[in-house]
């Protein structure tokens, strides 16, 4: 089969012809028809996460093995399975929860295998879908779509899941305003959940215009651009002075995280997500005298994403894909995603 794989940290991934991998006991071997390009690919693929203050942590001391096939996003059809698989059949549409774990511990066993201290996440620490075929080590991560279209739901398996955990850890009511920094294809998402599951008043923010009349049409009902305005100001403004009652950051820079412990009400709640990068200062009594809650938030459980393609399937969440490459043609998709010109999300198709 062919893949595009990471061999060299930094370099542009390689196509390569790879063996068809076997099935035993519970496994399936999955047939890619989509698999979403992520931010974290690009992370991956440099091989370092930016700490700030000059500090990296290497991908590669996280336990990240090297040749990878990266790819955490995928949809197809089962192609195999092993004789224990019940429910699932040859032909069968699926989309695969990528965050698994050692499936012994505590958080695999309580169903946050997202959290395992010794994760075999797909695409990240094991081969993932930038390949025509993908092998899952149980068939519980495997989600029937039943008639969901591939490419729309494959996105939901990490920018779906993950807005909608993040968007849960910030326990807002209809009454409240939630503020979204960052319109990429975790943004887009959670500006859609925010508005049908929440009700809440949603205003979203990013440095790109374009990505903000995008904002609107998903249903963000204000957009503010921090290089135009003063945006801690204006989040006060809109709110009569109170602040929001919740910030997600999708961007994770310094910049962000700083407007979003100051644009926060007494009591407000940070959710952080974005691992663009940096360090966060706060004076330490401003926690307490704010109160403020700070949360950070890894991809979401099996549970959530069962949950998020429920909503899909009921037309809750739109497809935020908006652009597919050949899988051949990974490595531009990358290079488009990292220059920031793609709206929403870019699939690869086999
Ligand atoms: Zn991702
Ligand atoms: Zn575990």
């Amino acid at each position: 089969m062919k893949a595009m794989r990471l061999v060299e940290w930094g370099k542009p991934l390689q196509l390569v012809e790879l063996p068809l991998p076997e099935v035993a006991d519970v496994d399936v071997l999955v047939k890619v028809t989509a698999c979403g390009v992520c931010h974290s690919d690009l992370h991956l693929a440099d091989g370092y996460y930016d700490l700030g203050e000059g500090e990296r942590i290497r991908v590669q001391n996280r336990g990240v093995p090297l040749p990878l096939t990266l790819g955490h996003e995928v949809a197809g059809v089962i192609e195999a399975r092993g004789p224990t698989v019940h429910g699932l059949d040859k032909g069968d549409a699926v989309l695969v929860y990528p965050w698994i774990g050692c499936g012994g511990c505590k958080a695999c066993k309580t169903g946050n295998d997202n959290l395992c201290m010794t994760p075999r996440s797909i695409g990240v620490y094991r081969d993932g879908g930038y390949a025509e075929y993908l092998h899952v080590p149980h068939y519980k991560f495997l989600l029937p779509l039943e008639g969901l279209p591939s490419e729309d739901a494959a996105p939901l398996a990490c920018s779906g899941v993950t807005a909608y955990s993040a968007l849960k850890k910030t326990r807002i009511m209809s009454d409240a305003t939630l503020v979204i920094e960052g319109v990429g294809g975790l943004g887009s998402m959670a500006i859609q959940l925010a508005e049908t599951i929440t009700g809440a008043n949603v205003v979203a923010v990013d440095t790109d215009d374009a990505k903000l009349a995008y904002a609107k049409k998903l249903g963000a009902d204000q957009t503010l651009n921090p290089l135009k305005t003063n945006l801690v100001d204006d989040v006060k403004t809109l709110t009569d002075g109170r602040g929001a009652d919740a910030v997600i950051d999708f961007v994770g820079s310094s910049n962000t995280a700083e407007a979003a412990f100051n644009m926060l009400t007494r009591g407000g709640r940070m959710v952080s997500v974005g691992l663009f990068g940096g360090v966060l200062k706060i004076p330490i009594p401003f926690l307490p005298f704010r109160a403020t809650e700070i949360i950070g938030n890894y991809t979401g459980s099996l549970g959530d994403l069962m949950e998020l393609v429920s909503l899909a399937k009921r037309g809750v969440v739109k497809s935020i894909v908006s652009t597919s490459f050949r899988l051949t043609d990974a490595n531009n998709a990358l290079d488009t995603l990292r220059r920031g010109a793609i709206e929403g999300r870019a699939v690869l198709r086999p």
